[in-house]
């Protein structure tokens, strides 16, 4: 058995067989992007591994399968069942793809293996559940009520918060912003009316979807209440069903569309004002806790060339590999944005200059190993950062400079080089 570990404690595919020059090669990229990758020689071998280890997936060639005696063949199918299971096969015909889906593999990739798309698919079969269903915050004055809907919308995966006093819907709010506020209309002490146009005088809630939920038939009112900002009217009683499903293409559609406002829509990483915005938090909470910021900007090198080499699409790829990596190499309490065309921004956290720089170096190094396609074509491209440090006077804007003179200097001292400023 060969391994390929990056040292990372990161998600763990097998591959078999290990004599597949494709797989090692694959097996090799991977690790570039944090996946630990394991090659077995026998099929026997991947299952018995699999028996006591927890892959996340498993990459197999088709031919390989084909030629299984029946005992590896069910057993390989059963682990289909609990462990994702994609193929690689040398052609796209209708015979060997419904082989692999009756085999239980959710995935078929055909030679040559096209790493990215590997990647995205690995990405997406991998991908830890969606923790919950949305957040919910509930406004009634009735106890029993909210209780009665609360409970509703809990069993359909619902995180929700009750509030039967309207004055303490703001507290509620910025405590535990929801994504969607389902609001009463008659209570006292405030009319759902009051408190949705209150909540829409804040920027932060502009989009945040109101929908009431009232026993009110007065039809003017209603139509008063939704020119105040609300999203809907449902009424009470309402079948839990109903309300459920308003609730969940609500929430659906508030999501979509906050990710369009401040992600990048090739890479999902943060779009450059929202990084800022990210950034300025950072910087605050750094001056506030006394603790280490760092922050990265990483340029692509010479992608003038790529895209004049190789085209534009190939280019959007080479962008969409270095988000991956970069999502896959740090840790969760980092933020990172796309901040230009090829040029990325990091603020790390808690995090000395000269360990941020470390950190970069080693994505730095990943990344220059990593084999980028186009067509048939083959190639490799190299980045390089410059990483500036949290102190005293600093704020977003200077440590967003002060990388930029780092950048610099990487760039004119070579390129494929991390620099922390001095
Ligand atoms: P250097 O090593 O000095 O950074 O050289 P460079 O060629 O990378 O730098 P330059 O700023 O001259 O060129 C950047 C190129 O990136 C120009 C632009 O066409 C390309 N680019 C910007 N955004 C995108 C994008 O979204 N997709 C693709 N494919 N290319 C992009
Ligand atoms: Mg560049
Ligand atoms: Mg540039």
């Amino acid at each position: 058995m060969q391994e390929n570990s990056s040292g990372n404690s990161g998600k763990l595919i097998f591959l078999w067989p290990a004599t597949s020059a494709d797989l090692q090669e694959a097996a090799l990229q991977l690790g570039y992007y944090g996946y630990a990758a394991e090659l077995f020689d026998t099929a026997a071998d991947l299952l018995l591994a699999a028996g006591t280890r927890n892959p996340t997936s498993a990459l197999v060639d088709c031919g390989a399968v084909a030629g299984l005696a029946g005992a590896d063949k069910t057993a390989l199918s059963a682990l289909s069942r609990r462990v994702p299971l994609a193929c690689m096969s040398n052609g796209g015909g209708i015979d060997a793809r419904l082989g692999a889906v009756r085999m239980g593999c959710q995935a078929y990739f055909t030679r040559p293996l096209d790493m990215t798309s590997l990647l995205d698919t690995l990405d997406r079969l991998t991908a830890p559940p969606q923790a919950e269903a949305g957040r919910v915050l509930i406004v009634d004055d009735s106890p029993a009520l909210a209780a009665f809907y609360a409970a509703h919308l809990n069993e359909a995966g619902f995180v929700t918060q009750v509030v039967t006093d309207p004055l303490k819907t703001l507290d509620a709010l910025n405590e535990h912003p929801p994504e969607l506020i389902l609001l009463d209309m008659n209570m006292p002490g405030a009319s759902g009316e009051e408190i949705a146009e209150v909540i829409r005088q804040q920027e932060a809630y502009l989009s945040i979807p109101i929908v009431f939920l009232s026993a009110e038939s007065d039809v003017s009112r209603q139509r008063e209440a939704m020119s105040l900002g609300g999203d809907e009217f449902l009424h009470k009683p309402i079948e839990p069903e109903h309300l459920i499903s308003a609730v969940k293409s609500r929430v659906i559609r508030y999501r979509s569309l906050r990710a369009l406002m401040v992600r990048d829509s090739l890479t999902g990483l943060l779009n450059h004002t929202s990084f800022k915005e990210r950034l300025r938090a950072e910087a605050a909470r750094a001056k506030r806790q006394g603790k280490p910021l760092s922050v990265a900007l990483i340029d692509i090198d010479f992608f003038k060339k790529v895209n004049d080499t190789y085209g534009h699409p190939a280019g959007d790829r080479v962008i969409k590999n270095l988000s991956r990596l970069l999502k896959q190499r740090l840790r969760g309490a980092d933020v990172i944005g796309r901040y230009g065309g090829e040029e990325f921004a990091v603020a790390l956290p808690d995090t000395p200059i000269q360990t941020a720089a470390r950190v970069i170096d080693n994505i730095r190094e990943s990344f220059a190993g990593i084999v980028q396609h186009a067509g048939d074509k083959t190639f490799q491209v190299t980045l390089s950062a410059g990483v500036s440090g949290y102190d005293a006077t600093s704020n977003g804007e200077s440590l967003i400079q002060i990388a930029d003179e780092a950048l610099y200097v990487a760039k004119h001292g070579g390129r494929n080089q991390v620099k922390a400023a001095a």
